[in-house]
Parts: structure tokens; sequence; C-alpha cells
């Protein structure tokens, strides 16, 4: 695998890539790799001729500065299951390389990033959406993996990737979970050993949001799994709510042929976790 640190060495290594017709897959994480992210590098090594892996802790996506330093950074271990995964090309790189002539941001995500994580961690897409344009610029990937734990996320990119008109292909791939539910989260290491056995209550309450959807009224469902969650000492409820999964506006009652996703956050203590399950 080549560890590339600097943005002119990876353009040109990517510009001798496109001279072979290399087909290129990207992914983009913030390290502390799990099962999760290798899924999406495994969706990429299935599909493409060439994957890049970055692995940079974004500070603009960060709106607190405590949960920026103690982000988990594991490199070393995330360097080997990379290695294990024959992943290509590994892009490392610092902050300021980075954002040197940046382009400026043209583009108002609306509503879409006026809900949930957006209103929870103000300037938090705004950040995700300026590191992904300059990677798409440098990277020029073909095809982009990302996973669907990041509901909100993904449609953000989705609507990055329209606006600017880059021809890149989506892939969302499925919410690797561990055996009791808890969706897999490089910030799980920072649970204490109680919060680590409350949190699949997040998961049980997406669930049971799944299982009552035709036979409750939202709002009574949105309360009921509310408390389920906070029925755990530890655990503090940011939002749950159901939303439409393309527009991601909150929903008050079931319309037949709209695809309907419930979204979570919840505090384990100082761990903000977040989940999210469709519905219909
Ligand atoms: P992160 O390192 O948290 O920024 O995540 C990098 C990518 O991995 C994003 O596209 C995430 O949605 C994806 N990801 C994170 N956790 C999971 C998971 N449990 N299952 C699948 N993909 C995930």
């Amino acid at each position: 695998m080549l560890i590339i640190k600097q943005p002119n060495e990876l353009r040109s290594h990517i510009q001798s890539l496109k001279k072979l017709s290399k087909r290129i897959g990207f992914v983009p994480t913030m390290g502390a790799l799990h099962s999760g992210h290798i899924s999406l590098i495994k969706a990429s090594k299935n599909i493409c001729d060439v994957n890049v892996c970055s692995i940079f802790v974004n500070p603009t996506q960060f709106n607190n500065a405590n949960d920026l330093s103690h982000y988990p950074r594991t490199l070393e271990a995330d360097i080997k299951l990379l290695e294990n995964e024959e992943c290509d090309v590994l892009f490392l790189p610092e902050k300021n390389a980075l954002y040197t002539n940046e382009k400026s941001l043209t583009i108002d995500f609306g509503a879409l990033a006026e809900s949930f994580e957006g209103t929870s961690r103000p300037g938090h897409f705004e950040g995700v959406a300026r590191v992904l344009r300059i990677f798409f610029d440098l990277i020029q990937p073909d095809d982009v993996f990302l996973g669907m734990k990041d509901f909100q996320q993904c449609q953000i990119i989705r609507s990055l990737v329209e606006f600017y008109s880059y021809p890149i292909l989506l892939h969302f791939e499925p919410t690797k979970r561990e055996a009791d539910g808890l969706a897999m989260s490089s910030r799980n290491v920072r649970l204490s050993e109680q919060q680590r056995n409350e949190a699949p209550a997040i998961y049980r309450a997406l669930c049971s949001a799944k299982s009552m959807i035709n036979t409750k009224p939202v709002p009574e469902i949105v309360a009921l799994c509310i408390q389920e969650i906070e029925n755990e000492a530890e655990l503090q409820v940011d939002y749950f709510e159901i939303a439409n999964a393309l527009t991601l506006e909150p929903v008050n009652s079931v319309e037949s042929g709209i695809q309907l996703v419930a979204l979570a956050a919840v505090y384990a203590g100082e761990v903000r976790l977040i989940d999210n399950l469709l519905l219909k």
C-alpha cells in the first residue's frame, strides 16, 4: 500500500492512474477504523481497479473542540487493517497542506442541512462539504463509498455531487453493527462499560419504531422510542424523529409511497452516538 501525505504527490499519482484508464474508488474516513469502514473498502475493491482511502480528522466539521480533541486516533492499527484489505493508496494529509488554495463553497444545502445533525452541530455539513470538495478535485474518483450510518451525510453528499456535477457514482453501504445491534462507530471506544451496555437500546428503539409504524400514530411512536432509550440511566436523547427519507423533513403521519427513516442522536455521557433505520 502506498502511503501519501502530500496533495501534490497524490495528484501526480492519480494522473498516472487516469492515463491508464483505471477506475478509482474512494473511501473517505477519519480513521480509528472498524468493520464498518472495512466494508466500504471491500465494496470499493469489488468494482474498482484502484482504491484510495483517506484518513483525516477534519477539524472544519467539528463544532465541539472537546469532541475533536478526544476523537480516537489509531493510525498504526488502521494501516495494518488497510494493508490486510490490500487497499492501494492511503492518503494521510495534514490540515495546512489540504486547505491551501481551497475553492469557496457556493452550495446552499437548504432544508437538508437545517435539521438533525445540521441543527445539533452547526457548521458540520459545511465542513464535510469543504473537505470532500478538496478530496474530489484531487482524487477525481469514479466511485465513492459511504456508510448509511451517516444517513443525512449521504443525502448532503448526493446534493454536493449533483450541484457541482461531479462525474461520481455514489454507493451507500448498509450499517455494520455489533452482535447486540449497536452501530459500529469510532466513538464507541470512548463509552464506559455501563454506557456500552446501555447503548444497544438505540437500535432496539429504532426497531420498535419500525414494528409500530403501521399501527400507531407517529408522535406516539416517537414518544415511546425516546422513553425506551431514556429508560437507560446514562442515555439522553438529543433527537429521535421519523422523517421522509429523501427530503429529511420530519413527518407526523404515514403516507403511502413515501419512504420513511427513523433518525436518532443520543448522548451517552459526553459521547454522542447517531443511528438510523429505514422504516418502509
Ligand atoms: P468516519 O470515519 O466516521 O467519518 O466514517 C467514514 C465512513 O465510514 C462514512 O461514510 C461512514 O458513514 C462510514 N461508516 C461509519 N460507521 C459505519 C458503520 N457502522 N457501518 C458502515 N459504514 C460506516
